[in-house]
């Protein structure tokens, strides 16, 4: 059978994050989250007050201590980040550092490694990638790929809801014009933009349920 790869891209909200985590469950296979790799990268770029110059953030990139664990905690410098990365600053600071290729390169070939690391250790029978160019450039001889999009207001109305719920102070329109500007920022990039794989298995996650997303995947993974 072999080590499956599964790529699920997506832009933000699309509900990709928690599909991934139950389809990596499922099959038991590895779960690499990579935006939460460049939330940690934005978030110690800022904590160092770093500049913008290319060897700057290829240290960045290659020094930065990035640590998963399996009780869904991570690590950044061993500090633990699980929650300070998901605010709406380091969105941000995220979708700007993943725009430098030095960044971009580094991390590629951290998530190859991982994956590697994994298929070696013979722990798991596959892993599912989370990110925005995992079926385009980082794996793009994945075993499965999907694309899981939906409508900018149902994408922010979840967004919105997850940062109340962890008890930010923010307003649905603030989110709306913040989630647009990332989605251009990511779309248009000129390197690894957010685009469909054109072998992707393209769902639109707006009116549809978790658990029926889960089943299309199981379904089409085998
Ligand atoms: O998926 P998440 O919202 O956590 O990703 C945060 C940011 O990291 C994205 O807006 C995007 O700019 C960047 N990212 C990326 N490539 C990936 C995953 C995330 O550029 N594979």
């Amino acid at each position: 059978m072999g080590f499956k790869i599964i790529a699920i891209d997506g832009p933000t909200g699309s509900g990709k994050s928690t599909i991934a985590k139950l389809l990596a469950k499922e099959k038991q296979y590895l779960y690499v989250d990579t935006g939460a790799m460049f939330r940690c990268l934005g978030y110690n770029w800022k904590k160092r007050d770093l500049d913008q110059s290319e060897q700057t953030l290829r240290e960045l990139g290659q020094e930065t201590a990035i640590e998963f664990y399996p009780d869904g905690t991570i690590y950044c410098d061993k500090e633990e980040v699980t929650d300070a990365i998901r605010s709406e600053e380091i969105s941000k600071l995220a979708s700007q550092i993943s725009q430098f290729p030095v960044i971009r390169q580094c991390m590629k070939d951290q998530q190859r490694q991982l994956v590697e690391q994994a298929r070696l250790a013979g722990k798991y029978d596959g892993a599912v990638m989370e990110g925005r160019d995992i079926g385009t450039v980082v794996f793009p001889n994945a075993d499965k790929k999907f694309f899981l999009d939906g409508n900018n207001k149902v994408r922010a109305q979840r967004r919105y809801e997850q940062l109340l719920a962890k008890g930010e102070k923010v307003s649905y329109e603030e989110i709306f014009n913040a989630l647009e500007a990332r989605d251009q920022n990511d779309r248009n990039r000129d390197i690894a933009p957010l685009l469909p794989p054109e072998d992707a298995i393209r769902v639109d996650a707006s009116n549809l349920s978790i658990s029926e997303v889960l089943a299309t995947m199981v379904d089409a993974i085998g």
